[in-house]
């Protein structure tokens, strides 16, 4: 299964890669950051399907190309966008720390040679925890929530969006 969520997701980079060649233009790409193997449950859908809605509307006067691909890492949404990078991250930051699902949002902008602008480049904090608001990536190496505890927290914060 992880094996197939690694390969899904080299998939998604390989299609962002010729997405850029193609059109010399910065690629937008929205998933759902939804915790455990199954990334395919009905509320990682309803997330997505709320992420894509709102990226469309955000990007609609510069969108020249956009593709919804969906698979074992489940499903994302590929923009290109007649923009500047920087303004594009912009955008998606604001919407990460705004929106009440902002935090399982995972809007990441590609360009270039493939490189992807992270938060600290804009000189914005890391990603927080759903569960507790410290540093994701801390609380997750020190496993300091069960995947269950996770699941559940993120599931609960899904359908208060339905
Ligand atoms: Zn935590």
């Amino acid at each position: 299964m992880i094996d197939r969520i690694l390969r899904d997701r080299e998939q998604r980079y390989y299609e962002i890669l010729s997405l850029i060649t193609e059109y010399n233009m910065p690629v937008i790409c929205g998933k759902i950051n939804y915790p455990g193997n199954d990334k395919n449950t009905i509320e990682a859908k309803k997330a997505f399907q709320i992420l894509k809605q709102i990226l469309i509307e955000k990007f609609s006067n510069n969108i020249v190309y956009s593709k919804t691909l969906s698979g074992d890492d489940g499903s994302s949404i590929l923009i290109v966008a007649d923009m500047e990078s920087l303004e594009s991250k912009k955008i998606a930051i604001t919407l990460e720390l705004t929106h009440p699902l902002g935090r399982i949002f995972d809007i990441d902008v590609y360009f270039g040679d493939g490189e992807s602008i992270g938060r600290e480049n804009l000189g914005m904090e890391p990603r927080k925890c759903v569960l507790c608001g410290e540093n994701a990536r801390v609380c997750m190496r020190a496993g300091r929530h069960s995947l269950q505890e996770v699941v559940d927290k993120v599931n609960k914060m899904i359908r208060g969006c339905m």
